[in-house]
């Protein structure tokens, strides 16, 4: 089974709900960025968030979220889209503690538990939304759940979980995010509030290789859900030679100059896939050229 995500509706369509196995996605940015445990569980959650939300996006929109925290792993930052497409990397891989008192991967400790949690949100031709919410956990899935009340006024649950193998690769990934929408009913909302507060945590569920939609049956009861839509959804980076190319372009002549008296090429380095572009002299004397074309 690869990763996949279900969008759903319930309770006559006034609770929306969404759920994701992102086991592959997290495993993958786990191998590139040779993340330690903590870090894997600390950006898989975010991550496998992204990947939810991403799919609330429409059409070519994108997201960027960015979890600043005062703890040693620094930043992270995610993108994705409405394609399942999504990429991330932290600022130090390598952090790494003892489990908590849980007996689980210690996330706050590495985020940190005061910072920010910053949404991004591409709308095309230049538009943007930008939502911003301090830190109240540091586990990430109570911080999305404070993000999505304060800042998109939707009261929403949040689970996400990401398992480690003692080889540090990941066993297993996953998450859900339920929405109440207007209209739901108290009775609704308190038979929801039963079910979550009673549901096994999302690590339990996703360690016992629950499918997404079989996720959603447990958070919400599988007579209830009605599955809208399905949605691959995978590590991916749109980086490419050219774009870089674009960015040094960007520049100017006098920086290339520059480039080119200092080191007689350019290297380009993409923080999300650790691809690295390396531009010749006479590929910037290109540049130059193209850039005084334009002119
Ligand atoms: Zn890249």
């Amino acid at each position: 089974m690869s990763d996949y995500l279900v969008k759903a509706v319930a309770y006559e369509g006034t609770i929306r709900a969404y759920a994701v196995r992102s086991t592959d996605t997290v495993a993958e940015v786990q191998r590139r960025h040779d993340l330690w445990p903590t870090a894997t569980a600390a950006l898989g959650r975010t991550m496998t968030a992204a990947a939810m939300m991403g799919a609330m996006a429409k059409g070519n929109d994108k997201l960027t979220l960015k979890v600043e925290g005062n703890g040693p792993i620094g930043a992270m930052v995610v993108d994705a889209n409405a394609n399942g497409e999504v990429r991330g990397y932290a600022t130090n891989p390598h952090v790494h503690f003892e489990l908590n008192e849980h007996g689980k991967l210690d996330v706050r400790r590495a985020v940190g538990t005061e910072g920010m949690l910053t949404v991004v949100k591409d709308l095309g031709l230049r538009d943007f939304f930008t939502g911003q919410v301090p830190l109240i956990s540091g586990e990430i899935a109570e911080d999305f759940t404070q993000y999505f009340v304060v800042s998109e006024q939707v009261p929403s649950a949040v689970g996400l979980g990401v398992l480690v193998n003692p080889d540090n690769t990941v066993k297993a990934a996953g998450g859900f995010i339920i929405q109440v929408m207007p209209g739901a009913t108290d009775e609704t909302i308190s038979v929801l509030e039963e079910k979550i507060s009673t549901v096994d945590p999302i690590s339990k569920l996703i360690d016992r290789g629950l499918t997404p939609e079989e996720i959603l049956g447990e958070v919400l009861g599988t007579e209830q859900v009605t599955v809208l839509d399905r949605l691959d959804v995978e590590f991916s980076c749109n980086c490419s030679k050219e774009r870089f190319g674009n960015a040094i372009i960007g520049l100017g002549e006098k920086e290339i100059r520059e480039m080119i008296e200092e080191d007689g090429k350019a290297e380009a380095h993409c923080h999300f896939c650790l691809e690295t572009y390396t531009y010749s002299k006479d590929e910037l004397e290109g540049f130059i050229d193209e850039i005084r074309s334009q002119s």
